[in-house]
């Protein structure tokens, strides 16, 4: 019970400090899930080949495309329309 607790509070505020904006997109937003090898080739250019991969978001002028290793994950699903709403990375 206490290891829980120590990394809860190891894990809480870095969490915390990266918890994006939560608000809907307003333009054309388009959501698609893809399998690990081309939600790599496809967010390759976005954020480098070494990070760990949920989804990308690419944002264009009044659209934006999100690409997801899975719909359920809707923690990445918010975090890559924070993208698209212009949220970067603290
Ligand atoms: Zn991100």
């Amino acid at each position: 019970m206490r290891a829980i607790l120590l990394l809860l509070l190891l894990v809480w505020p870095s969490a915390a400090l990266t918890q994006p904006p939560d608000r809907p997109y307003r333009g054309k937003l388009t959501v698609q899930q893809l399998d690990p090898v081309r939600l790599a080739a496809v967010c390759q250019r976005q954020v480098g080949l070494f990070q760990v991969l949920a989804g990308c978001a690419i944002v264009g002028r009044g659209w934006c495309r999100v690409y997801l290793h899975s719909l359920q994950d809707t923690n990445a699903l918010r975090h890559e329309i924070a993208h698209c709403n212009g949220w970067r990375h603290p």
